[in-house]
């Protein structure tokens, strides 16, 4: 059995007050039985806040990005060292704002990628196409190399440390979501692609995520998906309500 995840990058917003109230308000309306896995991503500076504050209740913390050196000369980086030592696990990496804004590379995500196993972190990779590359024709081949780049040097027992996130840069915060069926036709393309190069287990434990959109009127829809595993939600995972709407429409 797949785990089924719903993650909410909260990206560059809320200050240290509002991280507060909306873990209050997510704690309290959270469901006490999920489907789901629930894992927030708040800023660097109110992890700690939020380890504190989610500790016992069943909401996995975790960063939005992490520095491939275990430490030195890299003025405003954060290490996964760091990220452990107050008590997070989960990191996301290669998230299409950091690939676009911050020059992060397939090759410096493969590093992330190994620093961040090494401490035994689990790793929600994210990759997708821009809209020029699905409107050529592209789409296929750029996230077979997205993945393959990444992720395809790992040992088979990396892998259950990894969970794959597909974001459609067309699709982020732009209030158009992938179809249900665009989304289920990559995910299972990206499963054929794992039974192919690291083998059936592989392929069928790794829980592939959609991000792109998602919002309460079309999650249903969505994880109905046979190989879509859950969601990674930007904008709706800001507001409590709509978030755990999203978590409940994990069935
Ligand atoms: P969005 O963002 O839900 O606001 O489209 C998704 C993401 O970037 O992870």
């Amino acid at each position: 059995m797949r785990k089924k995840i719903v993650a909410g990058n909260w990206k560059m917003n809320n200050t240290l007050q509002e991280t507060e109230n909306l873990l209050n308000e997510l704690i309290s309306k959270k469901p006490t039985e999920s489907n789901a896995k629930i894992v927030v991503a708040p800023t660097f500076v109110n992890l700690q806040t939020a380890v504190t504050k989610t500790a016992g209740t069943g909401i996995i913390v975790c960063a939005q990005n992490a520095h491939q050196a275990e430490n030195g000369a890299f003025t405003g980086e954060v290490s996964v060292g760091m990220l452990k030592s107050i008590g997070v696990q989960t990191v996301i990496l290669g998230h299409s704002e950091r690939r676009a804004y911050f020059g992060e590379t397939n090759a410096i995500l493969a590093q992330k990628v190994d620093t961040a196993l090494k401490h035994n972190f689990t790793v929600i990779f994210c990759f997708g196409e821009e809209l020029s590359d699905r409107e050529s024709g592209n789409h296929f081949s750029l996230v077979e190399s997205q993945i393959k780049e990444g992720l395809f040097h790992l040992a088979e027992l990396d892998w259950k440390n990894i969970v794959l996130a597909y974001e459609p840069v067309w699709a982020i915060g732009t209030g158009i979501t992938a179809s249900s069926d665009q989304a289920q036709e990559m995910h299972a393309f990206i499963r054929t692609l794992l039974r192919t190069n690291v083998g059936n287990k592989i392929a069928e434990e790794t829980s592939i995520l959609y991000g792109g959109s998602v919002k309460p009127d079309n999650a249903v829809e969505i994880f109905s998906k046979p190989d879509v595993d859950g969601g990674l939600i930007g904008g709706a995972a800001l507001k409590a309500d709509d978030f755990i709407a999203i978590v409940n429409a994990m069935r």
